[in-house]
């Protein structure tokens, strides 16, 4: 930690460089697991997992060279398409690295200290691909969901930002919170609101952030959704089931971020109100 730490004092630029780098790589590597998972779960056929098969083109089956698997590069480099083939290599892969190598680079500038950074970086590497495996299938496998869990107990014990007795006590309020609203709405409306991939999800976010933050977590997961919804789904016709691990990330991701500067939704309401206050 203190090496990563001096070099980011000495040379910020560079240590931003080198996060994005690592960024992409680790971008790469979600892309497999988000483009996995669902076969591996889902179709008994599939004989696949993480590692086996080697990278190969889903359409005509070769492996890929190493030049064609640099992250970022070798997409643009063959033009979205597959050199044996010809075949369109999906653009969300792409995005995804290009995301990874932008989030890393820029987080390895602002974040207040190496600890939180590589905490932040785990915690995304679970998220990005729970939201993109909801988006695209309306899952949320509990072989994320559950080590993402365990995953921010362990850092509340390696680099506590919070009482762990907070830590433990927000995943069971998270889990508790959304299964009771679950069954609320369903024996109101008789039908099923949310999934229990959601509960799992908002119980791992309590661990991570503690109890206290659950209500922004929630609030802001809430009003990224709406957004999404108007956004994206409405203009689609698809509003039948809405995905709602995509906005629960987000929302863990942000209150993360804000929580590394001791600060809450609640406090920036306040901020700008006596900002306001102050001008009138
Ligand atoms: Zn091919």
């Amino acid at each position: 930690m203190t090496a990563f730490a001096l070099l980011r004092e000495s040379c910020p630029a560079l240590f931003s460089l080198m996060s994005a780098l690592f960024g992409t790589i680790i971008g790469s590597f979600l892309g497999v697991v988000a483009e996995r998972i669902p076969p591996m779960l889902l179709d008994d056929e599939a004989r696949i997992n993480l590692l086996f098969p080697a990278s190969h083109c889903p359409s005509c089956q070769h492996e890929l060279a190493w030049w064609e698997n640099i992250p970022l590069v070798s997409w643009l480099a063959l033009r979205g398409r597959c050199y044996h083939c010809g075949s369109a290599i999906p653009l969300r892969l792409w995005l995804l690295e290009a995301f990874t190598f932008l989030f890393f680079g820029a987080t390895a500038w602002f974040l207040p200290d190496i600890p939180t950074l590589f905490s932040l970086w785990l915690l995304s590497a679970f998220l990005l691909p729970l939201a993109l495996i909801d988006l695209r299938h309306l899952l949320l496998p509990d072989c994320l969901t559950q080590p993402l869990l365990w995953t921010g107990l362990l850092v509340q014990l390696a680099h506590p930002t919070l009482p762990l007795s907070d830590a433990i006590v927000g995943a069971v309020v998270g889990y508790l919170f959304l299964w009771l609203l679950y069954w609320t709405f369903r024996l109101v409306t008789g039908r099923e609101g949310l999934g229990y991939g959601d509960f799992k999800l908002l119980a791992a976010l309590g661990a991570w952030c503690g109890w206290q933050a659950l209500p922004s977590v929630i609030l802001l997961a809430s009003l990224t959704g709406i957004a999404g919804y108007c956004l994206f789904i409405k203009s689609n016709n698809k509003a039948a089931s809405i995905p709602f691990g995509p906005a629960l990330a987000v929302a863990g991701v942000i209150t993360f971020i804000l929580q590394s500067y001791s600060l809450t939704p609640l406090i920036i309401c306040q901020m700008i109100f006596d900002i306001f206050s102050i001008r009138e």
